[in-house]
């Protein structure tokens, strides 16, 4: 028997042998893997930053182990689990709960793989190495800001109605989009020239788990039935395309949008195909552009730098703490885009066709 088994690992052995030598044969086995884990497909800008994330890494020379985990926090483990067991030599992560990881990357750790954390700020561990990402704050405020320039408040226009909605509180991110926002708000709730009749303000009050659009429909549809019995809505601060679009179906549902009754000011965020075509319709105001091929490009850098042994570049030490340290961090910059100025951004960039916004 235990000679049985000797002669098994010997030609168990020849074969991984013979196996690895016809792999390199094949010549690109030896590139470095890569693992992008990407949250879900629900939201197209995901699909582009998955897209443009291989095709950046690729160009320069890696293999690439996409995976996409539809929101589904154990699912998104497992997958970076089986990245690390296939041997990936760095990780880019957009975390769907940025505090679940902690464990799988104590396991990435080591196995000497390194991290940047993609878009979204991975919490409670030390084994992030770097964050490519957009300024998040200012997202935010282009947001806000947005709402004071269109309501004209610093002429001291108003009163006017507002409702406040913010992204998901397991994502980072939501945080600072809502800060930045009320950053420009608040002085003008504190002076009255904004009111918000649900009285929900707070974060707590006005956050959408996992960012989904069915839920700020449904809060909308609440706030409409409790608090706009006799009154109208002037603005609705929205942190993202999604959710701006479920706010509007409510809004239309009850009458916004016709017979004279104009649909709010309504914001959002990654000019999602569904948005643009909505600015263009009248329906949506705003939306804030941040583009997915630069902050690949980024990651990509960054991953680049890793492998080699260099640093990468670094414009922020100072924002992104992350419960343990504050986390190295390139911010890009994002793009406020409405009816004014959406062929300029999202054209001439040849982000999308005209084709792609069905014109
Ligand atoms: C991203 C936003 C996106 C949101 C929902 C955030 O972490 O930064 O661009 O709108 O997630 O997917």
């Amino acid at each position: 028997m235990k000679r049985l088994s000797s002669v098994f690992v010997l030609v168990l052995f020849a074969l991984v042998a013979v196996g690895s030598v016809f792999a390199s044969g094949q010549g690109e086995s030896d590139a470095p893997l890569v693992g992008v884990a990407m949250p879900t497909q629900s939201s197209q800008r995901w699909i582009q930053d998955g897209n443009y994330m291989k095709q950046a890494l690729e160009e320069r020379g890696y293999r690439v182990d996409l995976q996409y985990a539809e929101d589904n926090i154990d699912a998104q483990v497992s997958q970076i689990e089986n990245m690390i067991v296939k041997g990936a030599d760095v990780l880019v992560i957009a975390a769907i709960d940025g505090a679940s990881l902690t464990n799988v990357l104590q396991q990435a750790a080591d196995n000497d793989v390194s991290v940047i954390s993609y878009d979204r700020l991975i919490i409670n561990t030390p084994n992030v190495d770097y964050y490519a990402t957009f300024d998040n704050f200012q997202v935010g405020v282009l947001q806000g800001g947005y709402i004071v320039d269109a309501l004209d408040l610093e002429s001291g226009a108003g009163p006017f109605n507002i409702e406040l909605f913010a992204g998901s509180p397991d994502d980072t991110n939501a945080y600072y989009f809502f800060d930045g926002a009320m950053s420009e708000l608040q002085p003008y709730i504190d002076n009255g020239q904004l009111v918000v009749p649900s009285g929900q303000t707070d974060f707590d009050q006005v956050a959408t788990l996992r960012w989904d659009g069915a839920t700020a429909q449904q809060r909308m549809d609440n706030i409409l039935a409790a608090y706009y019995t006799d009154r109208e809505v002037d603005a609705v601060l929205s942190p993202y395309d999604g959710l701006s679009i479920g706010i509007l179906s409510a809004l239309k549902s009850v009458g916004y949008g016709e017979g004279g009754k104009e649909l709010p000011i309504v914001t959002g965020q990654d000019a999602e195909v569904p948005s643009v075509k909505s600015i263009l319709a009248g329906e949506q105001t705003s939306t804030v552009f941040k583009d997915t091929r630069v902050l690949a490009d980024r990651a990509a850098n960054m991953v680049d730098a890793v492998l080699q042994g260099t640093e990468p570049e670094i414009n922020d030490t100072e924002t992104y703490d992350n419960g343990v340290f504050v986390v190295p961090s390139y911010l890009e910059s994002p793009v406020s885009v409405d009816i004014n100025n959406w062929e300029e951004v999202l054209i001439d960039s040849g982000y999308y066709t005209r084709e792609d916004l069905g014109l």
